[in-house]
């Protein structure tokens, strides 16, 4: 049975959580003199002197109304990154929890881990980048407090098979990240209305993808009103800043465009992935689920600086497990992706190498 109680690390569960000004007087006032800011002002066009709402609630009523889940289920951090973080806080003794990876994977989990001193079990996916659920099931143990699972996955692409999702929310005690960062682009639906299903699913999006916001640190994470609770306690008290709720809040009535580079960025996708197909320095193209394409070349260094004398900058995945000679390469506008695919037919093949 899932016991949040159970899981979390016990000074978090004693944690008196800091009370701010804005905590502790909530009423209506004309004159604030409770938290030391400059009575006067900001240098700036626009007032930033007050302390911003540290729950960010406009934020989280818009964000309910376009997910569909109660915003007292959402959690709102300066990029997944801090969620990532937070969850580590709240769940795992330094030196002795553990939390599952599945690499090849997004590397912060692993990063913030080793920051937090949380061991690291890893357990990699298969050759065609889905879980092992054999293995996995050989790792959880007593103190396997988180599993992260990303998909659409970074850097594969792909989205991991939802019935295989489904078991682990099943039959683990700890709790499952699902990392949706890309599920806009994806043929998958998100997990977020499983959450009255699961109290052990936590989801994570973020506005820095397909909302376009990656320079305001926006990061989500969809859960129980437990589990959203404890994060709460744990964040810095005013971990979103003002000019990032306003503008966020202001981006999301945006939406209309937000698809229709949705639509535009999947159609140049599969574009991208038929031209990359037909180069000769191209081994395989995986499938893609999100809004950057894996490829296998013969020769993924060379390739890449060959490129950046060019100016044009994809990411060298060459080293990573299971992505041997692989470039992750973002889908751009078609005028980009149109310069790198001539910029790739005029790579000379040095002889002898292979395709
Ligand atoms: C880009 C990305 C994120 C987003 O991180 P932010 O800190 O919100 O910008 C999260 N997860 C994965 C797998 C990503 O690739």
């Amino acid at each position: 049975m899932f016991d949040l109680n159970k899981l979390l690390r016990n000074n978090i569960k004693q944690l008196v959580p800091y009370s701010s000004a804005r905590d502790e007087f909530k009423g209506e006032a004309r004159i604030f003199l409770d938290a030391n800011e400059n009575s006067f002002g900001s240098p700036l066009p626009t007032d930033y002197n007050r302390y911003p709402d540290p729950m960010q609630w406009k934020l989280k009523y818009k964000l309910a109304d376009i997910k569909g889940v109660p915003p007292q289920h959402i959690f709102i951090g300066n990029g997944s990154d801090e969620v990532i973080d937070v969850l580590y806080r709240a769940l795992c003794n330094p030196g002795v929890d553990n939390v599952i990876l599945c690499p090849p994977t997004y590397g912060m989990y692993e990063v913030s881990a080793h920051i937090n001193d949380v061991v690291i079990r890893q357990v990699s996916l298969t050759e065609d980048f889905q879980l092992d659920m054999p293995a996995l099931q050989q790792a959880i143990d007593e103190n396997t407090k988180l599993i992260f699972v990303c998909s659409p996955n970074n850097p594969t692409a792909n989205s991991i098979n939802r019935e295989d999702i489904e078991l682990l929310l099943n039959n683990f005690e700890g709790i499952l990240v699902v990392d949706e960062a890309y599920i806009n682009f994806a043929r998958q639906k998100t997990f977020i209305q499983e959450l009255t299903e699961y109290p052990n699913l936590v989801v994570m999006q973020t506005l820095s993808k397909a909302w376009g916001l990656a320079a305001l640190r926006v990061g989500m994470a969809f859960a129980s009103e437990d589990i959203i609770q404890v994060m709460n306690k744990i964040k810095p008290p005013y971990n979103i800043s003002q000019a990032a709720q306003e503008l966020a809040l202001q981006a999301l009535e945006n939406i209309a465009q937000v698809n229709e580079w949705i639509r535009e960025t999947v159609i140049e996708r599969d574009k991208l992935a038929t031209s990359l197909e037909k180069l000769p320095l191209v081994v395989k193209v995986y499938p893609s689920d999100a809004n950057f394409i894996l490829a296998k070349t013969i020769d993924a260094k060379a390739i890449y600086q060959y490129l950046v004398t060019l100016g044009i900058v994809v990411r060298d995945r060459s080293r990573v497990e299971l992505c041997a000679g692989c470039l992750r390469i973002t889908v751009g506008t078609p005028e980009e992706n149109e310069k790198l695919i001539a910029a790739l037919a005029d790579y000379k093949i040095e002889v002898g190498s292979i395709k």
